[in-house]
């Protein structure tokens, strides 16, 4: 059965086909850019046994354009599509087949996510018209942390807020937090209901979980992916008072705020650089404020930590991913500096060893095991589209 799993993002558009029958790619690729004057669409092919890169430069004025184009370069039969949706608010538990009453639901939860489900439906939309028949199906970021319980998931306002104005924390990155979890629990030699572990997503966004017996109790990211640890450009958990305060005092606008907290702060904002990579290259010049944005960063995943070990009382792993969490040993060396007390201490020689594949860090004296895997949000998608769809993806 071949899946295609569509990402649609603002001005991007992502989409890998998977053979799921053994798991392997056939192929996948980016366009970027969309409605801008220049677009690029980079398309690689595996099928004939290597890779087969294309790369187009050319006005893509909209995502129906995109997706044509992508549909073009597509040789192989397309069985199902499988649709990565940001938001799905609390009407979905779980990956969902599309239909009419999905789509209105998804779009009732675009003012929860305005610069994503709107793009989502959109992905959803083109790739009915073109594989016409084809069962479509929706996973959602926000799937894997519907089980977190009221105590963590409320804010402490005005009750009616969370009735009313569906306030309450989401979390995101749930597909990414699933795959290593299952993955982890899976190289641990046991089921994700046997572990309790605490996954550390972290990549441009960042996003740490807590996660007992294969369901997630708590996760850093909030009603937005705004919350939690400090990211590349975003500024994590903040004093909410900041935010009135700097309208009162500097004469910027809510809008100017936001594109500050969302664009401008994190990483970038201590020390000017949102890549870890440059950042330790200016730190290792002797750069005082990239190194102060390292510890910072390191402090607040530490905290975090420490605040998911008390909620699970045992952990069994500690699981680093995506792009810093797989390549920055750095960080995690000063995330986890001082934890012995916990249980966690890591061998520092695994841990500087770089790999691509799924690894432990941790020392012969941990009593907590630490992993470094990989994650695959596609992979994980269109293995729930195969769940969502049965034995029989045409029915
Ligand atoms: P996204 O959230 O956009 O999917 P990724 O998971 O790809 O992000 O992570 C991107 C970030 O990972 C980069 O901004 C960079 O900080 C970090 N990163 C990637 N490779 C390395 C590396 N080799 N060493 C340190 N950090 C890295």
């Amino acid at each position: 059965m071949n899946v295609l799993i569509i990402n649609t993002g603002s001005s991007s558009l992502k989409y890998q086909l998977f053979n799921m029958d053994n798991q392997s790619v056939l192929a996948g690729g980016v366009v970027e850019r969309i409605g801008e004057t220049q677009g690029i669409l980079t398309h690689k092919d595996f099928s004939m046994g290597k890779e087969q890169k294309t790369k187009k430069t050319q006005p893509i004025p909209n995502h129906k354009e995109a997706m044509l184009l992508v549909a073009d370069l597509i040789t192989q039969e397309i069985d199902a599509v499988g649709h990565r949706v940001v938001q799905g608010g609390e009407a979905f538990k779980a990956a969902t087949r599309i239909n009419e009453a999905v789509k209105n639901a998804i779009q009732a939860n675009n003012p929860l996510a305005p610069l994503h489900n709107p793009p989502n439906l959109i992905g959803i939309q083109l790739a009915e018209d073109l594989f016409p028949g084809k069962p479509q199906v929706a996973v959602f970021d926000t799937n894997f942390h519907q089980t977190i319980p009221p105590k963590a998931f409320l804010y402490a306002l005005p009750y009616e807020y969370y009735t009313d104005y569906k306030i309450r924390k989401y979390g995101f990155h749930g597909t990414s937090h699933k795959y290593v979890a299952n993955k982890t629990a899976q190289l641990m030699g046991k089921n994700p209901g046997e572990v309790n572990l605490i996954t550390l997503h972290l990549g441009n966004g960042c996003s740490i979980c807590a996660i007992k017996q294969g369901e997630c109790q708590d996760t850093s990211m909030g009603m937005t992916p705004l919350a939690g640890v400090m990211m590349g450009t975003r500024s994590g958990d903040l004093d909410p008072a900041i935010f009135g305060y700097l309208m009162d005092n500097t004469g910027m606008t809510q809008m100017e705020i936001d594109e500050v907290l969302n664009k401008k702060s994190g990483l970038a904002g201590i020390c000017g650089l949102n890549d870890l990579r440059d950042i330790h290259a200016r730190a290792s010049q002797g750069d005082k404020l990239a190194i102060l944005a390292v510890e910072m960063f390191a402090y607040q995943i530490k905290k975090y930590i420490g605040a998911y070990a008390a909620v699970l009382g045992h952990v069994d792993g500690l699981v680093f991913t995506a792009g810093v969490g797989e390549n920055d040993e750095i960080v995690r060396a000063k995330a986890l500096a001082g934890l012995s007390v916990f249980g966690i201490e890591i061998d520092p020689d695994k841990n500087n060893k770089r790999s691509p594949d799924p690894r432990t860090i941790h020392g012969s004296n941990s009593r907590i095991q630490v992993w470094v895997v990989p994650t695959n949000e596609e992979l994980q998608i269109a293995t729930e589209t195969c769940q969502v769809l049965g034995s029989n993806p045409t029915s």
